[in-house]
């Protein structure tokens, strides 16, 4: 078998073909309630049920009037009051005429501005506007429609469903929404190292955390987890489990995929029909990274190291699920932030480096963990993102700006 080792780069673009194609063959639908839609992605678009606002809203506590009125100074008559939920039954309002109104009132025909509470004194039913004070028709008045027309889409299928878009649902009155059903994604960790983790390891055996670090992301990507049992460093073994995720959308192997002597994973696969698109990626964590295809479904090979499993994860898996999921942009996502520190590397491979960012609202820091390499999950376990290391860049001054990626 041919090893085709890709750039970071070539990677993210290859792996971005695969999720396009997989956007033009639509997953099924089912009908959520709203609240159990949250980071669910929409199969049908949310539209506006009529104009919003319905009404001129007044976006101010104050006193509906007219414009050309306050040019002139003179005090203006208070011929009633609007409150949130009120609508105006007189006749429209004349020049010479103010209606005091609340903020999410529906502005009276006949006004075009709402001058502030703050701005005015009042008077019995008198109202002066402080000197000098004008505004220009339309002020502290959202028109009708202005913020959406009905029939409008608010947010389009393929949307992941973040708070504003059920706070925009809610008011046009879906009680619920038509989301796709959630990707189930199997996992299959591999190694003959690996006891359960309700079990006492012996010296030199080791937790299976790959399982669950991997279900947690994959809950996080919005599919659902299939947890398969581990399988040995077992050709056949492992054939046979990589068989028993047959009714799944993607397939996730973690272990295995190094060049290691009881690294059986990609044998295992080839016998199994696979396509391999890429059996490496210039990366650190992550440089076995294997993508494929077999006859049921795509998988990804993912090197055990259990930080390199989260890194590829995000990198990689994350936006072919997205993708499986009906969402139109998924990750990876990234960000940028100010080195807090100077660093030194070898270049060659673009990394993916465990880092506190505090994220602060003028100029996030990144702090890069020091850390034990690619198995070292207590000190990844303190960081909130990983700091991006161009392949081409041997040292960093502090202050310099570096990209995030964000988990
Ligand atoms: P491998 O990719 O199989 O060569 O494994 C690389 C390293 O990751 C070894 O130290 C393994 O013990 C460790 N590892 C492999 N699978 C897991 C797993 N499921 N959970 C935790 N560590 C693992
Ligand atoms: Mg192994």
């Amino acid at each position: 078998m041919p090893d085709i080792i890709l750039t970071y780069a070539e990677a993210a673009d290859v792996i971005q073909r695969h999720a396009k194609t997989l956007l033009t063959r639509k997953p099924t639908a089912e009908q959520a309630p709203l609240l159990a839609s949250l980071r669910r992605v929409l199969a049908e678009p949310i539209l506006a049920d009529r104009d919003q606002p319905p009404f001129p809203r007044s976006t101010r506590d104050g006193f509906a009037c007219r414009a050309n009125d306050l040019s002139t100074a003179k005090p203006l008559r208070i011929i009633g009051q609007l409150k949130a939920g009120d609508v105006w039954k007189g006749v429209p309002l004349a020049s010479g005429q103010a209606i005091e109104i609340m903020t999410g009132a529906p502005v009276p025909a006949g006004a075009d501005c709402v001058v502030m509470i703050e701005h005015v004194k009042v008077r019995d039913d008198v109202l002066f506007i402080d000197p000098g004070r004008t505004l220009e028709p339309g002020e502290n008045i959202v028109p009708s429609g202005a913020e959406a027309r009905s029939g409008s889409i608010i947010a389009p299928a393929g949307t992941r469903l973040a708070a504003s878009h059920i706070a925009a649902a809610a008011a046009c009155g879906y009680a619920t929404v038509i989301v796709y059903s959630r990707p189930r994604v199997a996992i299959l960790a591999t190694g003959d190292e690996l006891v359960p983790v309700d079990h006492t390891p012996l010296t030199h055996q080791i937790r299976n955390s790959n399982s669950y670090s991997l279900a947690a992301q994959i809950t996080l990507a919005g599919a659902q987890p299939v947890i398969l049992p581990v399988a040995p460093d077992d050709e056949t073994e492992i054939e046979s489990a990589i068989g028993s995720a047959s009714g799944c959308d993607l397939l996730l192997l973690s272990g295995g995929v190094s060049m290691g002597k009881y690294d059986f994973v990609e044998q295992a696969l080839l016998a199994l029909g696979a396509e391999f698109i890429f059996t490496g990626a210039k990366i650190q964590p992550g440089r076995p990274v294997v993508f494929g295809k077999l006859p049921q479904q795509y998988f990804f090979g993912l090197p055990g190291n259990p930080v390199s499993t989260m890194v590829t994860f995000l990198l990689f898996a994350q936006p072919l699920i997205a993708a499986l999921g009906g969402e139109a942009s998924g990750g990876p996502r990234f960000a940028l932030a100010r080195l807090a520190h100077d660093y030194r590397t070898k270049p060659g491979l673009t990394r993916f480096l465990p880092a506190h960012i505090d994220f602060t609202i003028d100029s996030p820091q990144a702090t890069i963990i020091p850390w034990q390499g690619s198995g070292d999950l207590a000190s990844t376990a303190t960081a909130n993102g990983f700091v991006v290391i161009p392949s081409n860049v041997d040292s960093l001054a502090a202050g310099d700006s570096v990209s995030i990626l964000l988990t």
